[in-house]
């Protein structure tokens, strides 16, 4: 009976559970879950009494490291206890999350079955919410800290997603973060490509129908002076398309008349 599932509760408070995450929380033996949202957390007791929150994990002035490393180890040991696993996280279970990840390439070294199902990201609600569709010029998602450390190289004439934007540079646990200083940074290395007044927005998802989500335009400049959190995430408008490339431009006519 041994098998791990992990699957996302999404956004949208209840909404975005899919039919089939649903059944796999109702058949488990046990649900762990990572939600931090109370009514989401409650309706997944309801469909299946057995769900247990990872939250206590997760400690002020403890490295986020540190309580991933302990939730992974803590969903394998009831894996290996034969039961049928169903790990809940919010948003996308494999979207800027370790803990899903890990614990099915784990479960999996040790030759048990395990699974992840795909659910709506804060990147999927943003496309949907600030009607933006990532056809149009191309989508690059980097976490923002990633970002600003590797120097990532990335195209201003296409959209840009940093995720944990207001979060630079935290590496434990820390309620009083101030998000500033990581924000400057960022906001110097935006200026160099886009302009102090190319205005960004940042955005939060709401998790109910009847609250709009947070779409709060900033030009870089003022970047810092505007308060962000842990669920924020900053989309940088794409700058005018350059034109098309005219030797690829001949080849294709070339080859497709
Ligand atoms: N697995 C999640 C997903 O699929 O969207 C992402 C988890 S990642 C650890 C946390 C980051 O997700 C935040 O720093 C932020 O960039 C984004 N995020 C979380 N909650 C959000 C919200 N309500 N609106 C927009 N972005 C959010």
């Amino acid at each position: 009976r041994a098998e791990l599932i992990v699957v996302g509760t999404g956004y949208r408070a209840v909404g975005d559970l899919t039919l089939e995450a649903k059944a796999c929380i109702e058949q488990a033996d046990v649900v762990l879950c990572l939600i931090g949202d109370p009514m989401v957390t409650g309706f997944l007791e309801r469909l299946n009494p057995s769900v247990r929150t990872l939250d206590g994990f997760y400690a002020a002035g403890k490295p986020r490291t540190a309580s991933y490393e302990e939730m992974v180890r803590d969903i394998l040991a009831e894996v290996r206890r034969d039961k049928l696993v169903c790990c809940a996280l919010y948003g996308h279970p494999g979207v800027f999350a370790y803990v899903g990840h890990e614990a099915v390439r784990r479960a999996r070294l040790e030759g048990t079955p395990a699974r992840m199902l795909a659910a709506s990201s804060a990147e999927d609600w943003l496309f949907a919410d600030m009607g933006l569709d990532p056809g149009t010029c191309g989508c690059q998602s980097f976490e923002a800290t990633d970002f600003l450390l590797r120097r990532r190289i990335f195209d201003p004439t296409s959209l840009l997603v940093l995720w944990q934007a207001g979060v630079i540079g935290m590496a434990d646990r820390d309620p009083g973060f101030d998000h500033r200083p990581g924000a400057g940074l960022l906001t110097e290395r935006l200026i160099a490509a886009y302009g102090r007044d190319h205005e960004a927005t940042v955005y939060e998802a709401s998790p109910y129908v009847v609250t709009p989500p947070r779409i709060s335009p900033v030009p870089l400049a003022k970047l810092p002076d505007v308060p962000m959190s842990a669920g924020s995430t900053l989309v940088v408008p794409p700058l005018p398309a350059r034109p098309a490339d005219p030797e690829v431009t001949a080849r294709l006519r070339a080859t497709c008349s």
